[in-house]
C-alpha cells in the first residue's frame, strides 16, 4: 500500500480502480511490420469499436443537447467509411509495410490539410473532423481509452484538466478526479463538485497506477494505491457514514431556508446545463442562480445557434416549473476557451479577452444569445446576469442590447416575459468598489468569489504553485463582499452570492449577517448549507 498527499477540493471517498487519462499528445511511432493482413484487420477492428463509440456518443448527444448538436456523430461515422480514407490507410500499411497506428496518423494528417487548403467552406470546417476521427481511431489502436469506453466506474487520475475536457466525460463512469496541476477555484475543481465527486489536487500522479485498485480520501487529499484490509475497512467506514448523514441531511428537503430569528435565505443551485437541473431539483433547489451558460458553447463543435439555445434554455426553465432561473450570459476566455471561437493566444488570459468583454465586442454571438433567453422566458421566471463587469458603461451597453432585442421579438411577434430581471456579477474588485453606483442600474447583484479573489488577491485561480495563498477568506476579499451586499441594498438591489464560497458552511453565518438575501451551491451542497441556514440566530 502507498499512501499520497496533495490538496482535496471535492469533498468524500473514493473507492475503485484508476483510470489513467492520457490526452494522447504522445507523438505516434513509425514502426514497422511483418504481417500486412493482420494490420489491415487490426485496423478494421479498431474502425469498428471507434464507429460504435461514435454511435454511443450520437445517441448520447441526442438526449443531452438535440438533434443538430448530435449530427456530427453521424458525420464521423460517414467519414470513416470513406473509400478515399480507407484506400490511403491500407495503401501506406501495404507499401510501406508500417503500424495501423501510423497510417492512420498519416492518412488523417494529409486529407486535414487537403481539406483547410480548399475554397469550399463547408469542406475546409471538415479539417478538424477527419483529424478527429483519425486521433479516435489511433486512440483504439494503441490503447488509449476514453471514459466513454469503459464498463465499470473508475478514479480518473490525469496531470491536468480543462473544463473542456472535463466535461466530455460520461459522469456515470466517474467516481473520483484526481490531478497534479489544477486549484481549488479551477472550472475543473467546480465541475467535480457539481458532480459531487471526491477530488484531489497536487498529486505526483504516476502512469504505472493505470488499472490498480485505489482509495480516495477527499477530506484529506490523499490517494492510496492498493490499500491493505484494514485501511479499506476504516475508509467503507467513513463511506458509510457519509451515506448516512447525507440520509440525516434529506429531512431537510421541502423545508424552509429560514433562520432562526425569521430572515429568508434564497438557496440556489449552480448548474451547468440542462442534465443537472434534476440533481438541482433533487436536492430541493429554490431556483437556478447560476446557469454557466458557457457550458452548452464548451460541448459543442460550433457556435450553438439560436434554437439550439432556446431548447436548452426552455428546458431549464420549464424543468425549474416557475422557480428562478438565471442564466449568466457567455463567460468564455482565460481558462474555459472553444476551438472555434479563436480566441487567440494572450500572454495573460485571466486578465484578457473574456466574457462580457467577447461578448460586447461580438454583438451578433451576444444577441443571439440574448434571443434565446429571452424566448426561453416565455416559459417561466428568467433572469439574466452579465459577468466579469468593470464598468457602468458595460451595464449600460448590456442594458441597450436587451432592448433591441426585446424591440426585435416584439416587431416578429415572438412571445417573450417583461419580468425579466437584469443582475450583474460582482467579480472584479473595481465592481465592487462602485456597486454603489452600479446597483441603480439593476435588480441584482451575484458575487462570484472565486473570480473576486483571483482580482482582489492577484492570484491566478489556475496556478497550482499558489494554492496555498490563494484565500477566498482574505480580509480583503470578506470587506469587498459586506460592502457589495451593503451598496447593493442601498441602490435597490438584491445581493445573492454564487462562487464557491456560498457554499462554505464556516461562512454563512457571517454573509447572513452582512445581509446577503441569496446563496447559490452545486447541487450536493443545498441541504448542508440549508442545515447552517437555520441553526444560525
Ligand atoms: C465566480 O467567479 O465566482 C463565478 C461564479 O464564476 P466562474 O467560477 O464561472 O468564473
Ligand atoms: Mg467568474
Amino acid at each position: 500500500m502507498q499512501q499520497f498527499k496533495g490538496k482535496g477540493i471535492g469533498k468524500g471517498v473514493a473507492i475503485g480502480r484508476i483510470f489513467f487519462y492520457d490526452k494522447g499528445e504522445e507523438a505516434v511511432r513509425r514502426e514497422t511490420i511483418d504481417s500486412v493482413d493482420a494490420e489491415i484487420e487490426r485496423y478494421e477492428a479498431a474502425k469498428a469499436k471507434a464507429t460504435e463509440q461514435l454511435q454511443k456518443l450520437y445517441d448520447k448527444a441526442l438526449v443531452e443537447v438535440g438533434e443538430e448538436n448530435a449530427a456530427i456523430f453521424e458525420v464521423h461515422q460517414m467519414m470513416l467509411e470513406d473509400e478515399d480514407y480507407n484506400d490511403s490507410i491500407s495503401n501506406i500499411i501495404k507499401t510501406e509495410k508500417v503500424c495501423a497506428e501510423y497510417a492512420v496518423a498519416t492518412t488523417g494528417d494529409n486529407f486535414a490539410e487537403m481539406f483547410a487548403n480548399m475554397d469550399d467552406e463547408y469542406f475546409k470546417a471538415r479539417s478538424a473532423d477527419v483529424k478527429d476521427i483519425s486521433e479516435r481511431v489511433v486512440r483504439v489502436l494503441s490503447g488509449r481509452e476514453t471514459t466513454s469506453d469503459l464498463e465499470e466506474p473508475v478514479i480518473l487520475v490525469a496531470e491536468d484538466l480543462a473544463p473542456s475536457e472535463t466535461v466530455q466525460f460520461d459522469k456515470s463512469k466517474l467516481l473520483a478526479f484526481v490531478t497534479r496541476l489544477g486549484s481549488a477555484n479551477s472550472h475543473t475543481a467546480i465541475l467535480a463538485r457539481m458532480m459531487s465527486l471526491p477530488a484531489i489536487i497536487g498529486i505526483d500522479i504516476d502512469k504505472s497506477w493505470n488499472g490498480k485498485q485505489a482509495i480516495v480520501d477527499g477530506y484529506k487529499g490523499t490517494i492510496t494505491i492498493d490499500p491493505d484490509d484494514d485501511y479499506m475497512k476504516e475508509m467503507l467506514l467513513i463511506r458509510h457514514r457519509d451515506e448516512e448523514h447525507r440520509k440525516l441531511l434529506q429531512q431537510l428537503k421541502g423545508k424552509p431556508s429560514v433562520t432562526k430569528s425569521g430572515r429568508k435565505i434564497k438557496l440556489y443551485a449552480n448548474i451547468g446545463g440542462v442534465k443537472d437541473t434534476g440533481a438541482a431539483l433533487d436536492n430541493d433547489a429554490e431556483g437556478v442562480g447560476l446557469f454557466r451558460s458557457e457550458f452548452l458553447y464548451l460541448e459543442s463543435e460550433d457556435f450553438p445557434t439560436e434554437d439550439t439555445q432556446f431548447q436548452a434554455y426552455k428546458s431549464v426553465v420549464q424543468n425549474m416549473a416557475g422557480k428562478q432561473v438565471v442564466i449568466r450570459t457567455l463567460d468564455l476566455g482565460a481558462d474555459k476557451q472553444v476551438g472555434y471561437f479563436d480566441l487567440g493566444d494572450e500572454d495573460n488570459p485571466a486578465m484578457g479577452y473574456r466574457a462580457i468583454r467577447i461578448c460586447l465586442d461580438r454583438p451578433e454571438i451576444f444577441k443571439t444569445q440574448l434571443r434565446a433567453i429571452y424566448r426561453a422566458s416565455a416559459y417561466g421566471k428568467v433572469a439574466i446576469m452579465f459577468p466579469m463587469i468593470i464598468s457602468l458603461d458595460e451595464v449600460l451597453q448590456c442594458k441597450k442590447y436587451v432592448e433591441e432585442v426585446k424591440q426585435e421579438l416584439k416587431a416578429e411577434n415572438i412571445p417573450y416575459s417583461e419580468d425579466v430581471e437584469l443582475g450583474i456579477m460582482i467579480e472584479t474588485p473595481a465592481a465592487a468598489v462602485i456597486s454603489e453606483y452600479l446597483a441603480k442600474e439593476v435588480d441584482f447583484f451575484s458575487i462570484g468569489t472565486n473570480d473576486l479573489t483571483q482580482y482582489t488577491l492577484a492570484i491566478d485561480r489556475q496556478n497550482a504553485k499558489l494554492e496555498s495563498i490563494n484565500d477566498s477568506h482574505h480580509p480583503a476579499v470578506l470587506e469587498l463582499i459586506r460592502m457589495t451586499i451593503e451598496n447593493g441594498h442601498k441602490g435597490g438591489a438584491w445581493v445573492g452570492i454564487c462562487g464557491e464560497l456560498a457554499a462554505d458552511t464556516s461562512l454563512t453565518a457571517k454573509f447572513i449577517e452582512y445581509g446577503v438575501d441569496e446563496l447559490s451551491v452545486s447541487p450536493a451542497f443545498i441541504l448542508p448549507v440549508r442545515a447552517e441556514i437555520v441553526n444560525t440566530e
